[in-house]
């Protein structure tokens, strides 16, 4: 098979189409494309899945349009928390971190940590500890500091509120959680996923994406997912192992198995938010329930397509 297919998220809340302004939706969408590129060109000189989702994500952490990386949102305490997990589908190997601040790039942590250890999933003071020692590049609070993302932050300091990012009504706010799913050339897939959570959060709050099976999971037998919403209901539906479920024991097709779970058991349940996904056939799915989601995708010799809403965008 010399066939490959990369699709990436930048978060499935948007920005109401009413107030995209033109010179928004061009710094989105030159995120958007900057991520697709940087992983399509791992894919076509012949590397792995696994390299060309982290290589995407890291671009996506690095632009601070996206709620992940350097535009994480605020927590409670006015800090950063950032989860990351990713998995590859050939041999179910995976790495995860939670409520991780101070590194530029948690993806890498999370890397790190299915490499260089037996664990799956590490979390606050320890994992940062791992990471410095592992010689990941870190970075000081004001990396991370964003006016936008800051007065999301101020609007709900005060208030027991928690909100997704995208919920969270100042004009011109920024959004995300980004995600790379990927099937290469020999037909293996992997997934990763990478956030700064939802506004206001407290007690240590984690949600869906360093969880495998809920915000991230391959196996190559059936797809690879990324999830991006409302961490607690994608939790309680564990939708990522679930799409995969339904295409293994119930024989339904990659695009049947996402719609079901993203425009019906999720909606049922009050979940907001999306996926993307591809199978081992190189088939994508990108399935929201929000008014959209930043998303782009790219096969083979066809140029990339980036969306925000429902048609494709110029850009
Ligand atoms: N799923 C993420 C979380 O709940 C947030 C998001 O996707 O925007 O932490």
């Amino acid at each position: 098979m010399s066939n490959y297919s990369l699709v990436i998220h930048g978060g499935a809340g948007v920005l109401a189409s009413s107030t995209m302004t033109p010179r928004l939706k061009e710094m989105y969408l030159k995120g958007l494309s900057d991520a697709i590129e940087a992983g399509r060109l791992v894919l076509k000189r012949g590397g792995s899945a696994l390299e060309a989702v982290t290589v995407a994500v890291v671009s996506l952490e690095d632009c601070p349009m996206f709620n992940a990386g350097r535009g994480s949102v605020f927590t409670h305490k006015g800090t950063h928390e950032m989860d990351a997990s990713l998995m590859e589908g050939e041999n179910l190997g995976a790495g995860a971190v939670a409520g991780v601040n101070g590194f530029k790039n948690p993806i890498k942590l999370a890397a790190a940590v299915m490499q260089k250890t037996e664990h799956l999933l590490l979390c606050g003071k320890e994992a940062e500890l791992f990471g410095i020692a592992q010689g990941l590049e870190t970075a000081s609070p004001d990396y991370f500091f964003n006016e936008l993302r800051h007065q999301q932050w101020l609007a709900l300091r005060d208030t027991n509120e928690v909100k997704l990012d995208h919920a969270v009504q100042v004009p011109n706010k920024k959004m995300g959680t980004v995600g790379a799913v990927a099937c290469d050339m020999f037909g293996h897939l992997a997934a990763a996923t990478s956030t700064g959570g939802m506004t206001n959060k407290k007690y240590g709050r984690v949600g869906d994406t360093p969880i495998i099976g809920a915000g991230t999971y391959a196996n190559n037998k059936t797809c690879a997912v990324s999830c991006t919403g409302h961490g607690e209901f994608f939790m309680k539906a564990v939708v990522a192992y679930d799409v995969s479920c339904l295409m293994e024991y119930k024989g339904l097709s990659l695009q049947e198995a996402c719609d079901y779970v993203i425009k019906d058991k999720l909606v049922k349940i009050g979940g907001e938010g999306g996926l993307i996904a591809v199978d081992k056939n190189g088939n994508i799915s990108m399935p929201y329930n929000s008014e959209g989601m930043y998303r782009a995708c790219g096969k083979n010799e066809e140029p990339s397509q980036l969306f925000i809403y429902e048609s494709p965008e110029m850009f």
